[in-house]
């Protein structure tokens, strides 16, 4: 979807990535294969452009840092290395003052038994690296369940949260330009299922002072990290009305999809314009919209029948827009594209986007 943006405003877009046929390779001008840590070929891909950014976090810190070699980087590796790791982000952000989840390093049983006796049950064991969608964590509601939880886990860092009983899951997506200059999305509600996202809605109906306060948060997280260009802040709300951050993603997210039909100015173009050197657009939504996410289990094949789900039933929803990414292989879990609904009102919104998915079930067909 940045590739697209890109093209669409007359840049070529390079793309790097350890495969091939890649969502991005299928739209970008070149499309190049190598292992993030070829740092020669990492340093010739940087070298062909004019600017480097990146779709994920993952990438590692000396990959980065050569491609800074050649061409800017934006936003910067230190980015990258504090917000791919949990334990990282986490402490950066309470060091800084900012809300976040209680948390504690856990590296042994004794960190584990030590934090479940401060946090109390339930709570959630995280691996601190490379964990996204729910990979990587365990609930544990009861303390004889630590070793357990921990030896499958295997070796690896690991964090131990608090559970937070909240009200509702919501993001703040911001964008800052390389002048200093900040422009935002507004609330958007996330419903998760499985510990995927599900569903968004914009705007998000939340008390204007709640919005007020996670925009100044998004704000405050942009500037103190020196991001240029797209930072998303995931939020709960608590029961009480305390916002707590979850997660920082330091690129277009998943709950701004939506911004690409309702918005004037896309969360993508946005990445585009704040790496570029360019003036922001306009976050103004133009209806109220909501997003559905279209995970692999939805393809039949998934399920070992054929078929495919049925696109034209959603397509006969004249307000619901198909994106679909181009991925290979639909399975269990795996985000192969999304609906987004735009209508009179979030409720609407959110009810339609929801009925066009049903519609896909009805599918048949072949299973490419
Ligand atoms: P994460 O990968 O950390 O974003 O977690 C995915 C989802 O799991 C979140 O959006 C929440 O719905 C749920 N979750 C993660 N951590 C917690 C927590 N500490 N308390 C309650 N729910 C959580």
């Amino acid at each position: 979807m940045f590739a697209i943006a890109a093209r669409r405003m007359g840049y070529r877009v390079h793309t790097f990535s350890p495969e091939t046929d890649t969502p991005t390779g299928q739209v970008a001008d070149v499309e190049i294969k190598a292992h993030y840590d070829d740092l020669i070929a990492v340093r010739s891909f940087a070298s062909n452009v004019d600017v480097v950014t990146f779709e994920f976090e993952n990438v590692p810190a000396a990959t980065a840092q050569a491609a800074a070699e050649c061409a800017p980087v934006r936003p910067g590796g230190s980015v990258l290395h504090i917000t791919q790791n949990r334990l990282r982000e986490k402490t950066f952000l309470r060091d800084h003052g900012f809300p976040v989840t209680p948390f504690k390093a856990v590296n042994s049983i004794e960190d584990l038994k030590a934090g479940l006796s401060e946090f109390g049950c339930p709570s959630v064991l995280k691996t601190a690296g490379f964990g996204y969608d729910g990979k990587g964590q365990t609930k544990i509601t009861a303390a004889d369940q630590a070793e357990a939880a921990l030896s499958s886990a295997g070796a690896q860092e690991m964090i131990l949260e608090a559970w937070v009983d909240f009200d509702c899951e919501l993001s703040v997506i911001g964008a800052r330009g390389i002048d200093d200059s900040f422009t935002h999305w507004g609330a958007i509600q996330n419903d998760h299922r499985n510990h995927i996202l599900d569903v968004s809605i914009a705007p998000a109906d939340l008390p204007p002072e709640i919005t007020r306060e996670a925009v100044a948060i998004t704000r405050a997280a942009l500037e103190g990290l020196d991001v240029v260009g797209v930072l998303c802040v995931e939020f709960f709300l608590t029961a009480g009305g305390k916002l707590l951050i979850n997660e920082l993603a330091p690129r277009p997210h998943n709950s701004g999809h939506l911004t690409f039909d309702a918005c004037v100015t896309s969360q993508f173009e946005q990445q585009l314009r704040a790496v570029c050197g360019l003036p922001l657009g306009s976050t103004e939504l133009l209806r109220p919209a909501a997003m559905a996410n279209l995970l692999g289990d939805l393809w039949p094949c998934v399920r070992g029948e054929a078929g495919e789900p049925d696109w034209a039933a959603a397509c006969a929803f004249p307000n619901v827009k198909l994106h679909l990414y181009g991925k290979l292989e639909p399975k269990p879990g795996r985000k192969m594209g999304h609906l987004t609904a735009m209508a009179e009102s979030a409720d609407e919104a959110v009810g339609l986007v929801r009925k066009a998915r049903e519609a896909l079930r009805r599918g048949s067909g072949r299973c490419q």
